[in-house]
């Protein structure tokens, strides 16, 4: 068993206090155990949440840690009309000391930022953005899976969406944000095995000028057609193209694309302005550069892609996110062709180059190496 971890409480320089109501019901030892040996992802939740209102009269106010309960919001609220949402998505670790810790949270803090400003939403400043996570995790930390119960965590999923009950389209006057947090198992439970990309021809994430550089929940909605005809063609997972040319590969709707070249180039697409900056894509390119792989983010077609696989240029690809860390990608399927990537005879078709950049990010989230870069901020 982890040892309890010293409580920190929250952080002296945070400027929103939260008002603390424990519920007196909280789920029982047994109930919380069930959870914690099976997490899953995304189905179960802790006893509390984080709610704060904002007001364009009152700025925010009212934050508060309260009973994990359905939200009360009028059927006239913006967002379930004109989609004024943004969210976030981070993940908080259990140590070995018992000690809880979550993996650049500033940089959650900050794209939420950017995705408020595209959505017309206000500003959570960021240190209150961080107070808010270390808030919901000192009150839920018995929620937080124990170290060594593999890569187990409690994801936390912070929101924002515009209540204002009014039917006029403008940026809404009154809004909510929220953090909710649910444990989270191994996103493959015997270890990493290859997924299949469907690459999309038809379906386009993101435009030029569009939403697709911010975490909104109209992306994710405009994403679940092309979702469906991946399933459809026996896939798991969609690629992207760009909108204008429709020929340089995006991402694939939740995660970043990534290919290892034989020669030990690791290339991912550039930030066009309609991909989604992911925070391991950015860790991703730091850890390959310690590891000496030459990095290069530059346009990359789907061409590139399927005549590097071919001639064997390209020995490996995967797709990086926070819920499934580094995921490889064993198949890319398309309307008229398939390919299959990677040595599927050994190590379960997981290539070197992927194993040692899973296992490095793996190891220093979970602080089982030195954190050189400064990434990990305690949580309790
Ligand atoms: C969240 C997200 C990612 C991955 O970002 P991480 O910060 O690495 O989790 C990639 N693409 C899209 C569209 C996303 O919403």
């Amino acid at each position: 068993m982890p040892q309890r971890p010293e409580r920190i409480g929250v952080a002296v320089a945070d400027t929103w206090d939260f008002g603390l109501e424990l519920r007196s019901d909280p789920a029982t030892t047994a109930a919380r155990t069930a959870v914690l040996d099976k997490p899953g992802f995304g189905q179960a939740f802790t006893d509390h949440m984080v709610v704060a209102s904002w007001s364009a009269d009152r700025g925010w106010h009212d934050q508060r840690v309260t009973a994990y309960a359905p939200l009360k919001v009028s059927p006239a609220a913006a967002v379930l009309h004109y989609a004024q949402e943004i969210f976030e998505g981070l993940k908080a670790y259990r140590h070995e000391d018992g000690s809880v810790w979550a993996f650049r949270p500033d940089r959650n803090a900050a794209r939420f930022t950017t995705s408020a400003e595209r959505l017309a939403l206000p500003k959570v400043p960021e240190q209150d953005f961080v107070a808010a996570l270390r808030a919901l995790v000192t009150a839920d930390e018995s929620w937080v899976p124990p170290y060594g119960s593999g890569e187990t965590s409690l994801y936390l999923r912070p929101y924002m969406i515009a209540t204002e009950a009014a039917l006029s389209v403008r940026p809404a006057r009154e809004v909510l944000f929220g953090v909710i947090a649910s444990p989270a198992g191994a996103y493959f439970a015997t270890g990493p095995k290859p997924v299949s990309i469907w690459l999309s021809t038809t379906s386009i994430r993101a435009t030029p000028g569009g939403t697709g550089a911010a975490k909104c929940g109209g992306n994710y909605a405009a994403s679940l057609a092309a979702l469906a005809e991946a399933t459809e063609n026996g896939c798991d997972q969609v690629a992207y193209v760009d909108a204008v040319e429709r020929r340089w590969l995006e991402e694939s709707g939740s995660m970043n694309l990534f290919f290892v070249y034989a020669d030990g180039r690791i290339v991912t697409p550039e930030l066009s302005g309609s991909i989604l900056e992911g925070v391991t894509r950015s860790s991703v390119l730091q850890l390959a550069a310690d590891l000496g792989h030459p990095v290069e983010q530059r346009r990359v077609s789907a061409d590139e892609w399927r005549d590097g696989v071919r001639t064997g240029e390209i020995t490996e690809a995967f797709a990086s996110g926070t819920a499934a860390v580094i995921t490889p990608i064993g198949r890319l399927a398309w309307p008229d062709g398939d390919l299959t990537i990677g040595d599927h005879t050994q190590d379960h078709g997981v290539g070197p180059v992927t194993a040692k950049l899973r296992t490095t990010l793996l190891d220093l989230q979970y602080g089982r190496i030195p954190d050189q870069h400064g990434w990990l901020t305690r949580l309790s």
